[in-house]
Formats: C-alpha cells, sequence, structure tokens
C-alpha cells in the first residue's frame, strides 16, 4: 500500500472527506452529465482500539466514469478485488447496490452506523493525501482537514458537501 495512514479524522468530518471524491461539476450547462477527469480515491481505515484491529478501505471513480457509475469501495485486506458498493443518485446520495445488510440504503448510513458504534471504539486514520483531488498536504490547516485550499473553496461552492466551520481560509 503506497498511502500512509497516519492522520486521524474527526468523526464529525469523517462522511465530508468520504464523499469529497465524488463532489464537483459532473454536468454541463446543459445538464448532460460529463466524464470524470481523473482517477479519484480516497483511503481511510478503521482502527478499532479495543481489539486491536483495523479496516483498510479505499473508495474509487476512475477517470472517464459518469456520476451514474457505481463507485468502487475496496477493503484492502484482498489486494486486487474492487466491489461496486454504491451509486450515485439524482440527490448526489450514494445508494448502496445489492447490499446484504437491508436496514441501509445509503453508504453513508452503513458507515455511521460502524463509527457511532461505541462498543467498537473505531478510529479512523487517513493517509495525508487531499481527501478530494489525493494532493500531498504539507500545510497544516489542510493536515488537519484532510482537504487542500483549492479544494476546501471547491467544496464551499458545491451546495450538497457540508465543509468543516473551522476551517481556516
Ligand atoms: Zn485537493
Amino acid at each position: 500500500m503506497t498511502n500512509i495512514i497516519n492522520v486521524k479524522v474527526d468523526k464529525e468530518h469523517f462522511l465530508t472527506h468520504a464523499l469529497a471524491p465524488f463532489s464537483g461539476a459532473e454536468e454541463d450547462e446543459n445538464e448532460n452529465s460529463l466524464p470524470s477527469k481523473r482517477d479519484k480515491k480516497w483511503v481511510f481505515s478503521l482502527h478499532n482500539q479495543k481489539e486491536n484491529t483495523h479496516i483498510t478501505y479505499r473508495t474509487y471513480r476512475k477517470k472517464g466514469e459518469y456520476r451514474s457509475d457505481p463507485i468502487l469501495v475496496e477493503t484492502l485486506t484482498s489486494t486486487t478485488t474492487f466491489t461496486p458498493l454504491a451509486r450515485m443518485n439524482k440527490n448526489g446520495e450514494l445508494e448502496l447496490l445489492g447490499a446484504d445488510d437491508k436496514r441501509f440504503h445509503l453508504l453513508e448510513d452503513l458507515l455511521l452506523s460502524i463509527i457511532n458504534n461505541e462498543d467498537f471504539n473505531w478510529e479512523i486514520f487517513a493517509g495525508n493525501k487531499c481527501a478530494r483531488c489525493g494532493r500531498k498536504l504539507s500545510n497544516p490547516t489542510s493536515l488537519k482537514l484532510l482537504l487542500g485550499t483549492v479544494c476546501r473553496k471547491q467544496l464551499l461552492l458545491n451546495s450538497n458537501v457540508t465543509v468543516s466551520k473551522t476551517a481556516n481560509y
């Protein structure tokens, strides 16, 4: 694995990060779908302090794919297998595809149910890269928020996404 998992992610901001690679202009002015201009990925890891175990995930949208294509989520326990897990609907929500667990309709509900489970005591870590564009981060504020300065501004322009109130622009 190439990403260094070393930045702790606030649970409060987790969904912003998890969904950031899939935000941005995806339609032209006539509402025709546009393909993604580059690969977009975000790696995050859930650590269970109690049992000293972790699971690492990678959310991935390939260059050339459309908003209506499923997003791939890989668990890094298996090295090469990608499993399409969710698809973005018209409201910009990530709907789970053929989920075994029918309690959850959206990817974020599933992730929130995991991280909010007190029994498991999860902590979330991610690589020192921008959640939206994947560029390496060095600015302390950017590292704290896991978003670069340009992408923070871009996300503010996108009404679907909530950016940290503590962001220092
Ligand atoms: Zn960025």
